[in-house]
């Protein structure tokens, strides 16, 4: 009975984000538990997508671990030390780099996704609404309507550290799986819509890229027809003319 449990780990099945009957992924973090919800799976593009959106970690949609795409693989992200920006340790990282000085860079999640996702947040103090580079969502452990526990310098009015909530209009943009568990969003259907939305944004940008290309041609290949110098010369007349338009204007003038 168990084995049959590890062979459908990674064999075929329908992902529960993007709703296709593919292979799919092996989990580390949850695979072997118990839970209710050991159903639910996933496909290595879903979830790789998913890791994008988060700076190359994300959350595990089933169990809340963090977890990479490595080498087609789902690994779990262990990567943690001390996060240049916000100089807190230990810090989940997910962006490294190097420095001007060659030293090395590294930014941990909450600061790499603040500075990609700085929603607008209303002040408990005076109501006002800021736009806070950090992910004070991760905060707000009484739900979405709720303020959250930990401040932030309120610049509207109050110019002191008071309690923030994302305003409404912002709260659909929280990445999927990053919320607090209170708020009971359905993480994997987010992550479907959201994924259905980029793909159709690559579509329909693809589709802008590829008239692009053909107008090109159609330029390159009107251009070929007509000599090289008819090309070339308009400009040529044209910056004379604004030269000799520049002169006679001087010469008005005096
Ligand atoms: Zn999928
Ligand atoms: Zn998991
Ligand atoms: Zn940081
Ligand atoms: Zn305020």
């Amino acid at each position: 009975m168990a084995e049959a449990v590890a062979a459908s780990a990674a064999g075929e099945g329908t992902c529960a984000i993007c709703l296709e009957e593919t292979p799919l992924a092996a989990l580390p973090c949850c695979d072997n538990a118990t839970t209710t919800e050991s159903t639910t799976r996933f496909c290595l593009e879903c979830l790789r997508m998913n890791c994008e959106h988060g700076g190359g970690v994300a959350r595990c949609p089933r169990c809340r671990a963090w977890i990479s795409v490595e080498d087609e693989e789902v690994v779990a992200h262990d990567g943690t030390g001390r996060c240049s920006i916000c100089m807190q340790e230990p810090r989940v990282l997910v962006a490294r780099g190097r420095a001007p000085d060659g030293g090395s860079v590294a930014i941990c999640d909450a600061c790499w996704l603040g500075n990609q996702i700085a929603l607008r947040y209303e002040c408990q103090g005076c109501g006002g609404v800021q736009r806070i580079p950090h992910p004070m969502w991760r905060y707000q452990t009484d739900g979405p309507e709720a303020f959250g526990h930990t401040p932030w310098a309120c610049h509207v009015r109050c110019g002191t550290y008071t309690r923030w909530r994302v305003i409404p209009e912002d709260v659909a943009r929280v990445p999927h799986g990053d919320a607090p568990e209170s708020w009971g969003v359905d993480i994997v259907r987010q992550i479907r819509a959201r994924q259905g939305r980029e793909r159709r944004r690559a579509a329909l940008r693809e589709a802008g890229e590829r008239q692009r290309r053909e107008r090109q041609a159609r330029v390159a290949r009107a251009a070929r027809a007509v000599e090289p110098a008819a090309a070339v010369e308009p400009a040529v007349e044209l910056h004379d003319a604004m030269a000799a338009e520049e002169e006679a204007g001087r010469c008005r003038v005096m």
